[in-house]
C-alpha cells in the first residue's frame, strides 16, 4: 500500500514539475498543494531530491537563487532575468551545440551548465525598451 501511495505522489509531483517553469522546491510545493492539499512539504522536497538523484530532473544551482528543478534533462542552457528572476530554456542549436559530450584539448567533457544573464521581454517592456527582433 505504501508503495502505491508513493508512486501516486511521485507522479503528481513529476506532473507538476513538467508543467512548471524551473520552480524552486518551495514554489513546486505551493503548486502541488493547490491541487493536492494532503501532500506534505517534506514529501515534495524529498521526491524532488530523488528525481535529481536518479536523473529524472536536473538541479539548477544559480548564483543568488534557491536551487531550481528542471524536468528537461537533455543538455540545454538557461537565460535568467536579473530583474524578475525568471528562467528560460535556451533551445537554439547554435547555443546548445557546445553542451554535448565532446573532447577538448584531451579533456572529455561529459556535461556543462550554461547560464545567460540578462533582462527578459516583460521586464524590457516595463523598462520601456523595444525588442529589436
Ligand atoms: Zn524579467
Ligand atoms: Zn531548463
Amino acid at each position: 500500500m505504501e508503495n502505491k501511495r508513493n508512486t501516486e505522489q511521485k507522479r503528481i509531483i513529476y506532473d507538476a514539475l513538467m508543467s512548471a517553469d524551473h520552480p524552486t522546491a518551495s514554489e513546486l510545493y505551493e503548486l502541488v498543494r493547490a491541487k493536492y492539499p494532503r501532500i506534505s512539504r517534506a514529501t515534495v522536497f524529498r521526491v524532488l531530491g530523488q528525481f535529481a538523484d536518479d536523473g529524472s530532473a536536473l538541479r539548477l544551482n544559480f548564483v543568488g537563487s534557491d536551487t531550481r528543478f528542471d524536468a528537461r534533462t537533455a543538455p540545454h542552457a538557461h537565460c535568467r532575468c536579473t530583474r524578475c528572476g525568471r528562467v528560460w530554456d535556451v533551445l537554439e542549436g547554435k547555443v546548445l551545440q557546445p553542451l554535448g559530450e565532446r573532447e577538448v584539448q584531451g579533456f572529455l567533457i561529459t556535461s556543462a551548465a550554461l547560464e545567460f544573464m540578462g533582462v527578459c521581454p516583460d521586464c524590457r517592456a516595463a523598462l520601456g525598451e523595444t525588442r529589436d527582433n
